[in-house]
């Protein structure tokens, strides 16, 4: 059984910012937002669509304390066909959901979480931009806010989305990114919350990637919390490797979170024939491959830049320039195809896409 939602319009619409290439990320807010109550003895109810704006919430409540809090990143597309689709919002809910009992927070149901991300782009419709390289990004939010400070899971909590228009993080084109290798702080430690979209990760990250940017660098490539050997995440990106004829990256586990860029990618090399591992990838790995000149290509994938080349790895003693500090074939190739697929100009042959 899905969840009435009840809608109430702002009488008081925003004036909209230019919906072009110059939106930046995370800059500017729809109209509305979709939220949802929880309660232990109640489970999820008064789903609504309201207007946008700020939440009234105990101080006391366990997200201010005990970080429980969790979410998702996804986006709405303006389609080549004049409609608008989500890009795999079942897979963000499927994730949501997966990770939500490791931080003891409740599930939200999967075709509750796809009808509440069509319910607000259909409220903020306008707000989609259509330019190429610009989309509707999605913020699912899952936060504890039963006023309580006793150590325990809370009973209360809030599922909301927020919406903003978004332009490509490079504007048009692929632009590498400079990485400094990170062997002092750890994004997640091995049976941490690395494979949960926690708030706390994002925590845990900020000084290092603070530190790098302020020494030049764009983000950090984040090692294994034990060893500080095996290479995990670039930034908040998956990782990709393309090593001699193969497309490597490393296995899931509960240091990596699942993106679901990085399964997009995995589907389509595939698909294009390109062999693939699922291994895991060291520094000293990587280092002699750069020597023998099998280090063909770096890349980041995420939902945000989609793919992300690296031009430049930075360690403590040696700097590796990555195909010569430009986008390499096979990023660009991925690259086109995912974009293609989510503006409609490529097939969409997995039904990757899903209709508002
Ligand atoms: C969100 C995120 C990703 C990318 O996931 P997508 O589903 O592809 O957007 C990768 N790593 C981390 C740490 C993330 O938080």
């Amino acid at each position: 059984m899905s969840l009435p939602v009840t809608t109430t319009l702002t009488r008081t619409p925003k004036t909209k910012p230019p919906l072009d290439e110059q939106l930046g990320f995370g800059k500017f807010f729809t109209d509305h937002l979709y939220a949802a109550d929880y309660s232990a003895d109640g489970g999820w109810k008064n789903a609504r669509i309201q207007p946008y704006g700020p939440l009234a919430l105990d101080p006391a409540a366990g997200v201010f304390h005990y970080g429980q809090a969790m979410f998702e990143g996804s986006k709405a597309f303006h389609h080549v066909d004049g409609g608008t689709v989500l890009f795999r919002p079942h897979m963000h809910a499927k994730r949501l959901n997966a990770s939500a009992p490791r931080l003891c927070m409740p599930t939200f149901p999967e075709e509750d979480f796809v009808a509440a991300c069509k319910a607000l782009v259909k409220a903020d419709l306008a707000w989609v931009p259509t330019k190429e390289a610009t989309a509707l990004y999605l913020r699912p939010t899952l936060i504890a806010t039963e006023g309580f400070l006793g150590v325990r899971p809370a009973n209360d909590y809030l599922f909301f989305i927020i919406a903003s228009p978004v332009a490509s993080y490079y504007g048009k084109g692929l632009k590498p990114v400079r990485i400094w290798v990170e062997t002092e702080h750890v994004r997640a430690p091995r049976g941490g919350l690395g494979a949960a979209k926690a708030g706390a990760n994002y925590a845990a990250s900020l000084a290092a990637a603070m530190r790098a940017k302020k020494d030049g660098y764009d983000q950090v490539l984040w090692l294994d919390g034990r060893d500080h050997e095996l290479v995990e995440e670039v930034g908040t990106m998956n990782l990709f490797v393309v090593l001699g004829n193969s497309l490597v990256t490393p296995p899931l586990s509960d240091s990596i979170l699942a993106g679901v860029t990085r399964d997009s990618v995995l589907t389509l090399a595939k698909d294009k024939g390109l062999t693939i591992e699922e291994r895991p990838i060291s520094m000293t790995e990587l280092l002699a491959a750069n020597k023998a000149g099998t280090l063909k290509e770096v890349l980041g994938t995420g939902t945000a830049a989609v793919i992300s080349p690296v031009g430049e790895l930075t360690t403590r003693t040696q700097k590796l320039v990555i195909n010569g500090g430009q986008p390499g074939p096979v990023g660009l190739d991925l690259y086109e195809t995912i974009t293609g697929i989510q503006r409609g100009t490529k097939p969409d042959k997995f039904g990757w896409l899903e209709r508002v």
